[in-house]
Parts: C-alpha cells; structure tokens; sequence
C-alpha cells in the first residue's frame, strides 16, 4: 500500500504520487561543480520517470477532479461560467508577457487595455472611475471599504459602523472589519429583501457603509433600492454594491443608477476570467466622482492619445503590485471587447431564463422569488448536502449548499448562461433523482466520484499540497 492510501477509504480511487512510483532520484554527481559549495546538494529528489508516465499522471490526476469543462457547475452566488478559450489565447500571446517595471513610454499598449478596461467597468457599473488593483472579489470589497474610510476621515466624519445584511457573503462581514469597522448585521425582511423598518432602526451618524448585493444572495431584486439608497444618504453613510451578482443586470442596469457609490467587480464571475483558486485573479473597484481620490495608486489615464499612469490626490495606498493581474485584466477585456453592448445584455437575459427554465424544471420547493441569475431551493427534511452527494453520482456538480441560512436546507443554484438547453435539462434530472432517492441511497452516496466523503473541515484547515507536506509529516 502507498503511504497515503491509508488516508482514503476502500472504494477510494488512488493515484500515486509521482515520487511514489519511482524513488530512483537523480544523481547530480560530484565534481567539476562550479557553483560554491553552500549551493550545491548531493541528490535531487525528482523522479526518473518517462514523459508518457507523467502526462499521463497529470491526465488521471485532472479526471478525479470536477471542473466546468467537464460539466455543468451550479454554484449559487460562486457563479462558475465557462471560461472561453480565445481569452486563454489573447492572454498567451508572447506579447502580453511584458515586465511591469518596463517605462509607461513602453508599455503604452498595455496601458490602453488598462484604461480600455477601467473605462468598460464604469460604464458597465455607472461609476466614475475605477481601479484595477485589488487581485480578489474579497480584496475588492477590504480596498472599497478603505476608501469609504478614507472619504469619511477627509471630510471630518467620525463613523464606526458598517451595515451588512445577515445573508450577505462572509467575506462582507470581514472586509468591513478588516477596515477597522464595527459590523452591524441586518436581518432579512419576511419577503427575503431589506426590510426597510430595520434598516432606519440600524442606521445613525455611526454608519460608515451600508454593503449590499443586488440581486441579493437568494436572486431577488431589492425593489426598494431608492429607498435604501436614502436612507443611508440620510444618515450620511455611503453605500457599497458587491458585484458579484452582477451577471444579473449585465447590459440592464446599473448600481450607479441605483445609488451605490461604490462597488467591485468579479472579473471571474462575470466577465469569465477563470476562478483565482488562490492564484492570480481581480477584483476591479469603481466609484462616484466624490470617491475617486482615494482610490489605489497607480491608476491609468489618458492624454491626447498618450497613456500614463498617475497617483489619485488623496490614494490609499497600493494593494497589490503595479497596476494588479494584468494577465487576468486582459482576459476581462477580451471577453467585454468580444461580447460588446448587445452581447452582455444577451448574457444576463440568458443567465436569469437559465436560472428560471431550471427552476420550473425541478421538484423542490423554492421560498423566495421572483428570482433572477441564481435560485435558493430547499431540501425540505432531508440533509442538503446528502441531496448534494447523491446528485455527484447523476453526474453534475451540485449547487452550494445550507446557504444562505435564512433558508432551511438550502441549496442555492446558479446555472449560468453559459449552459445550453440539454445541459439544464441534464441538472434537472440530477437534481429531481437526488430528490426521489431513498434515505438509504442518500446516506450512501457518492459511489461513483473519486473519493466519497472527505472530512470538509480538515482538508480547508490542513491542506497537504505537495508531496514536501506529506513528507515533512512522516
Ligand atoms: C464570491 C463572492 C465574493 C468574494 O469574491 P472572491 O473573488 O471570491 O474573493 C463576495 N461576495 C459575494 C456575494 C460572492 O459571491
């Protein structure tokens, strides 16, 4: 047995590490080294294997594994969209890979993307001015937040509080506090939205922020968005627009036009950038005229056809390196550039009949609508996440899962526009045989995915990512 196989259960599929299957390592020999001898060791740890062995590895390694290439990808609120490979293509062209450090004078074709793309997002977002810094919708939300701030210490406001509904994304609750912020959370009204009684009572001259996503998490438009709009205007607070529902309104409408005065942008959620997955990723930050001062330095501009970059009067500050992940950016703007005007209009007309055509086509109750781009159903008495494991054995990705938690069991779907017809009505019938299964199969399942159940909590707090961790704990 391999060392690891222990960790897995019988029925597990296994695929060994390539320094399992071939412990020979290299010998680097002795003499003649020119390096000093503090850069030099006497063995390399790599595996002699042929080039079929390893290709092949990384082939079995990539099937245990589920991805939106190989199916559907329902994560509510996540919003999992295919990513297109022209993107792939025009951010591998040889001639993107250009150092940062290069003078603007240089680097002016990467500056007129930057600047196309930061001009794209306001209009998309109806903001003034935009910064491609921050590398993560999260990071988004702590850099808008610290502008926010930053606007509030310049004119002389001393405010404490940032409002956060209670079915808002965690990251919301952290970026504020992060920030320095005390979190005043809002309950959901009856009706799923904000209630607007609640709001008056949460909201005082120690509200910094109020930060809400539109549609809200269960797809629900917030109808009395004027009204929300002042009633923290009144108060004095800004209002913040997390974006990551924006597949919803794509082409339609616009969280400046509502009254949002800050927002950011996930590049991987709506403009098919490929999810960072802890790598490189973006998340784009847009605000009102008033904001723009204090927003990351550098930013782009343009004079007279020239580009070059400058530093906001009153910035906050860097929060990533040089003007962010400009590779990420690129993909952004290539698929913005590609799909134009009517193309985003027609990606959130089909995001939003995707999401209800699935709908209809299940049988489960759903509690609030009606819904946009992404539906909460509820499993009702049985577990949502073994409803979720029996689904992964019809073949689909399931939905995520007991969230929000103002719905009991919920299983919160998203299919995107991205899926065709079949491919919905595929999930339908995952999710309408998860549904019929017994509580026998529902206990059991997965019995067909690579590994059954893995223990959640200690593969987040625990990751072992390469071979070094296992061998370091051995
Ligand atoms: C995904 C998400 C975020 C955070 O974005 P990341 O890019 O994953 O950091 C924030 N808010 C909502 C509602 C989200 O779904």
């Amino acid at each position: 047995m391999n060392h690891d196989q222990a960790r897995y259960g019988d029925d597990d599929r296994y695929e060994p590490l390539l320094s399992e299957k071939d412990d020979t390592s290299v010998d680097v020999g002795e003499a003649g080294s020119p390096l000093p001898d503090d850069l030099t060791r006497d063995d390399l740890s790599l595996p002699s294997l042929a080039e079929p062995e390893v290709a092949r590895h990384y082939t079995r390694l990539s099937q245990m594994n589920w991805s939106v290439e190989s199916g559907p990808y329902p994560l509510g609120s996540c919003t999992m969209k295919y990513n297109p490979s022209f993107a792939e293509d025009v951010a591998a062209d040889p001639n993107g890979a250009v150092h940062p450090d290069r003078s603007a004078e240089s680097l002016q074709g990467t500056l007129e993307v930057l600047y196309g793309l930061q001009d794209y997002l306001a209009r998309i977002g109806g903001m003034d001015a935009v910064t491609l810094q921050p590398p993560a919708g999260a990071a988004g939300e702590f850099t808008g937040i610290l502008v926010a701030k930053a606007y509030h210490e310049a004119n002389g406001h001393d405010r404490s509080e940032v409002i956060v509904p209670s079915s808002a994304h965690g990251t919301n609750f952290a970026s504020a506090a992060m920030a320095g912020y005390d979190v005043v959370e809002l309950p959901s009204g009856d009706d799923g939205r904000v209630d607007l009684e609640a709001l008056e009572a949460a909201v005082s001259d120690d509200t910094a922020a109020l930060m809400l996503t539109n549609p809200n998490t269960v797809g629900l438009f917030e109808r009395d968005i004027a009204d929300i709009a002042d009633i923290v205007h009144d108060a004095g607070g800004l209002l913040y627009y997390d974006g990551a529902n924006l597949n919803a309104l794509l082409g339609r409408a616009r969280p400046g036009d509502m009254g949002f005065d800050v927002m950011h942008y996930n590049v991987h959620k709506t403009f098919a950038t490929p999810h960072g997955g802890g790598g490189p990723g973006a998340g784009p930050v847009g605000v009102t005229e008033e904001l723009a001062p204090f927003l990351p330095s550098p930013r782009v501009r343009e004079d007279d056809g020239h580009y070059e970059l400058f530093e906001p009067a009153e910035t906050v500050g860097k929060v990533h390196g040089y003007q962010g992940n400009w590779l990420v950016l690129l993909k952004a703007y290539a698929y913005i550039a590609r799909l134009g005007d009517e193309g985003l209009e027609d990606a959130s007309a089909k995001a939003v009949l995707n999401a209800n055509y699935l709908a209809e086509q299940i049988d489960c109750e759903i509690p609030y609508g009606p819904f946009h781009h992404e539906f909460a159903a509820t499993a009702g008495d049985r577990d949502a996440a073994d409803v979720a494991k029996a689904m992964l054995d019809h073949g689909v990705h399931p939905p995520t899962t007991k969230w929000p938690e103002f719905v009991p069991e919920a299983m919160l779907t998203e299919p995107t526009e991205a899926e065709s017809l079949d491919s919905l009505e595929d999930l339908a019938a995952a999710f309408n045989a998860a549904f019929d299964a017994d509580a026998a199969e529902l206990e059991s399942a997965p019995s067909k995915t690579t590994a059954r159940r893995i223990d959640q909590a200690d593969a987040a707090r625990n990751p072992r990512l390469s071979w070094r961790s296992i061998d370091a704990e051995e």
